[in-house]
């Protein structure tokens, strides 16, 4: 049966002379893999130049075989702008592999194309800092890794203060239980509630949270132990963003210090 759908391009590759195979992430398939037979003759069918991150509209021929054969490709949105920043290509290249690593073939997450999408419009919008966090606290649940932030992992009891996070059980000790514990790490309750509300919120309200430094370095812990820990994937070196140590901050004229916390860079 013949399908038509959106899809990002998350990789390619040149198939013999004149053809093109792509993995895509498409928006009601998921992450599907599709030929473009005679790409490079200049074929009327594909008006996109089909370069990594564009979203197009697609025409594709579902099938058993782990290839499907893509017969239209209209180029709907380029994200050229991540081209010309550094940190935004980046972010967006750690985006695009964690969809390409963790997503299965033909495992349908219409949600994680809307996260990556919306993601990818925020990026663009000078919320760079926000948006990394965002798409990764918002990934690991999609994806059913969320971690456990409500309660202690052990006594079940409701954290109403400062707990401890521990990577192999991937969530929060209470302080009673912190003892039977040797590898936990002390979160503070800002980076529970913030990361909480990053869970909860949609955008674009989820982006009036503010971060503070603290928030951020706890929230930089948990987030890489958890994915190294639950995906085998390393989330630096794209992530954090390279911004000023809080004395560098404090160090510069007022004036640019409030600058510097409109560009998001410090929201304390
Ligand atoms: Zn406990």
């Amino acid at each position: 049966m013949i399908e038509k759908d959106l899809g990002f391009v998350l990789r390619r590759y040149n198939f013999r002379e004149t053809s093109l195979i792509a993995t895509l992430y498409t928006s009601r398939f998921g992450k599907i893999r599709g030929i473009f037979k005679g790409f490079y003759t200049s074929k009327r069918e594909f008006s996109s130049t089909l370069d990594i991150f564009t979203l197009n509209e697609f025409v594709f021929y579902p099938k058993r075989s782990e290839i499907w054969l893509v017969s239209f490709a209209d180029l709907i949105l380029d994200y050229s702008f991540l081209r010309e920043t550094i940190s935004k290509a980046r972010l967006g290249a750690l985006f695009l592999k964690l969809i390409d690593r963790t997503m299965q073939l033909w495992d349908r997450n219409f949600f994680v194309f809307h996260l990556f999408k919306d993601c990818l419009y925020w990026l663009n919008q000078k919320e760079e800092l926000k948006t990394s966090y965002i798409f990764l606290i918002k990934f690991l649940a999609l994806c059913g890794f969320r971690p456990q932030l409500n309660h202690c992992l052990t006594c079940e009891v409701e954290l109403k203060e400062k707990a401890f996070f521990n990577t192999s059980r991937g969530g929060l000790i209470c302080k009673n239980c912190y003892g039977s514990f040797n590898f936990s790490y002390e979160i503070s309750k800002e980076t529970i509630l913030s990361f909480l509300y990053i869970q909860e919120t949609t955008f674009p309200q989820v982006l009036r949270l503010a971060l503070t430094l603290n928030c951020r370095k706890e929230m930089d812990y948990i987030l890489r132990e958890f994915f190294l820990h639950h995906l085998e994937f390393d989330i630096f070196p794209g992530f954090p963003l390279p911004a000023p140590q809080e004395e560098e901050l404090l160090a510069l004229p007022p004036a640019e210090r409030v600058a510097a916390s409109k560009r998001g860079v410090y929201c304390g």
